[in-house]
């Protein structure tokens, strides 16, 4: 472990969400997300940050059934308009289309899930900690600013 994982000073959230998406931790982008296709790590090998704490649920199947099933309809027409085939052909093709979307989205929309879940989890605990140190010192700034221009 070459870093420790701490939930202050994650990468921006598009950062994080390629990392996910690439099947790498989120917080680090060294260690792997994933123990085979769909399985989640405990924690990252690399900084310990805690993946499998990061309930992802049905949130990736949904986001993978709504692409799949968009795409594969608008194709759909779009092939039929265009060069109608016979019944049986355009199911076989369709649904072969829309299980191997599936199959490919499938495991990048999850990592994108759990990273959004791991800046979500970061920011709720930087909220428990209260404001940040620098923003009471601001705020000290301000009031003295006004005080003296009152007085
Ligand atoms: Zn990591």
């Amino acid at each position: 472990m070459d870093e420790q994982w701490s939930r202050g000073g994650l990468p921006a959230l598009p950062e994080m969400m390629l990392r996910g998406a690439a099947g790498r931790c989120p917080a680090c982008g060294h260690g792997g997300m994933f123990r085979g296709y769909l399985r989640v790590v405990g924690r990252c090998a690399a900084c310990t940050a805690p993946l499998g704490t990061m309930r992802a649920d049905d949130a990736p199947p949904y986001i993978t059934i709504l692409i799949t099933a968009h795409v594969t309809v608008g194709v759909l027409l779009l092939a039929d308009r265009q060069a109608p085939l016979p019944v049986w052909l355009t199911v076989i093709a369709f649904a072969a289309l829309a299980g191997i979307m599936a199959l490919v989205l499938l495991r990048p929309i999850k990592g994108m899930t759990v990273a959004v879940l791991l800046r979500l989890a970061g920011q709720a605990d930087e909220q428990d900690r209260g404001p940040h140190p620098d923003a009471a010192r601001d705020d000290a700034a301000a009031d003295h600013q006004v005080q003296s221009e009152r007085g």
